[in-house]
């Protein structure tokens, strides 16, 4: 027989943000599915109906784009198949491997109370498996949950593809329940009818899940029947913040899209979630292609990977560094604009080609940028400290000669040095003065650079305003 082709899903369930490890998750599910030629499928785990809202399946969407995550299948919708989950229930019931059960919230409260008192592990008795109810009628006005009849004998084991073997007593597991009263299955069921009916052959997910591993490799026998191909599950260890706590808001942004706000570029989170409990030696910045290539879970950590946002940083700003900038200019756009900028004048592009180079963020761009689009204003006690004596006269010089000088950036830097030597200045003395005439800054990228980029008029104007508030 051949090996089915391998088949991996990402199945958020849509209640607030894509939370980065949820966006890990899916990162390997894709890496691997690419790594084997195989497919990768986004399911939507919708059935907890009060909590899911449209906003948050956007949210996934919208993340998975941005971050370029491409499925090959889906987004399915576990509430367009609601009556599948009911026809595997029917069944499951016919089989009497599942069962109605009638007891009250206060009844199994009761139960509860009573063992806990016993010092027993609480668990569900069985008290409405079919043996058990033994023709009891059912009380009037319940509406019956359904249960999943657990095997009572032996164990459950399976090769975890991240932790190892792992072995499970079923007398530690008692009857799931597999849909709740409205009909509405459980998020332990629904999956497993999901996993089969999509032929996943890979579960990889965030090790919260080991607990219901158990539990839905007895599903899967029941349902599939002897012989049925189960996947193989491989449990991520969970991302902690530099605390060693587990990763959350107060350790900054957690949502993918946060990211995107705060000036991150998809392909360096993309880059960083990868390295997040997985290693290529010592490779800490590759592409999609050698991630690929390279992908493996035996290299995925056993131990929690942890979360370091100024190696993030590090990583976003090589990523700026590569980044065209015609590329930047578009992303550091509306950045501006939030900060008040007004782009006019210096070629947005060759900004950002002059800027990238300091900024770890797009949000540090922009800030950078504002240097040139942001309001002429000029400190009186900068205009004090630095355009005084034969500096100010030097930036006069400047004024004047500017009308004739050729506008790029040898030949400005050319007429800077002719000032120095001739008013017997060092260069500090001014190209300092000059920042602060043009920019009102003491401190600029290279000050030719910054010139050229002005303009010849934007300059004059600039520097003419700042000389008529000098004595
Ligand atoms: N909806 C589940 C979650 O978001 C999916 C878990 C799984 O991958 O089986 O945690």
């Amino acid at each position: 027989m051949t090996s089915p082709s391998v088949r991996t899903r990402i199945a958020p369930s849509p209640t607030g943000m894509l939370h980065l490890g949820t966006a890990r998750t899916a990162l390997f599910c894709w890496a691997f599915a690419r790594h084997h030629g195989g497919k990768f499928i986004l399911r939507i785990e919708d059935t907890d109906l009060e909590r899911s809202t449209e906003a948050a399946v956007q949210v996934i969407l919208d993340s998975m784009s941005w971050l370029d995550l491409e499925y090959d299948e889906g987004p399915f919708r576990q509430t367009d198949r609601l009556s599948r989950y009911s026809e595997v229930i029917d069944r499951l019931i016919a089989q009497g491997l599942a069962y109605r059960c009638y007891a009250s919230k206060e009844e199994l409260e009761t139960l509860r109370e009573g063992q806990m008192a016993r010092g027993e592990k609480p668990r569900y008795d069985g008290r409405w498996r079919p043996e058990n109810a033994g023709g009891r009628t059912p009380p009037a006005g319940v509406r019956p949950v359904i249960r999943f009849r657990n095997p009572d004998q032996g164990e459950v084991s399976w090769n975890d593809l991240v932790k190892g073997p792992i072995v499970i007593a079923n007398s530690e597991l008692d009857d799931l329940v597999i849909a709740r009263g409205d009909g509405v299955p459980t998020y332990n069921f629904a999956v497993v009818v999901d996993d089969i009916d999509m032929q996943i052959t890979h579960v990889l997910r965030g090790d919260d899940h080991v607990n219901n591993t158990p539990r839905q490799i007895n599903l899967y026998r029941a349902i599939l029947g002897d012989g049925g191909l189960l996947p193989q599950f491989g449990h991520l260890p969970m991302i902690l913040g530099p605390d060693g706590q587990k990763l959350s808001k107060r350790h900054g942004a957690v949502s993918v899209m946060q990211y995107d706000e705060d000036g991150f570029l998809p392909e360096a989170v993309f880059n960083y979630l990868a390295r997040l409990g997985w290693s290529h030696g010592d490779h800490e910045k590759f592409s999609r292609t050698q991630l690929v290539q390279w992908f493996d879970l035996a290299h995925v950590n056993r131990a929690p990977a942890q979360y370091n946002l100024d190696k993030l940083l590090w990583l976003n700003g090589e990523y700026m560094k590569e980044a065209t900038d015609d590329r930047l200019a578009a992303l550091v756009t509306p950045r501006i604009a939030q900060l008040g900028g007004q782009i006019a004048g210096p070629a947005l592009p060759a900004v950002c080609g002059l800027l990238k180079d300091r900024a770890r963020t797009l949000n540090e761009l922009a800030e950078h940028a504002m240097l040139f689009y942001g309001p002429h204003g000029v400190d009186p006690a900068l205009i004090a400290q630095h355009l005084a004596g034969p500096s100010l006269a030097a930036v006069r010089a400047f004024a004047q000669r500017a009308g004739s000088v050729d506008w790029e950036r040898a030949a400005l830097n050319g007429l800077i040095k002719q000032l120095v030597g001739e008013f017997a200045l060092k260069m500090p003395q001014v190209a300092v003065p000059l920042r602060v005439a043009l920019t009102g800054r003491t401190q600029t990228p290279s000050i030719d650079a910054v010139l050229e980029l002005f303009g010849r008029d934007a300059t004059l104007a600039r520097i003419e305003a700042t000389l008529a508030r000098c004595g």
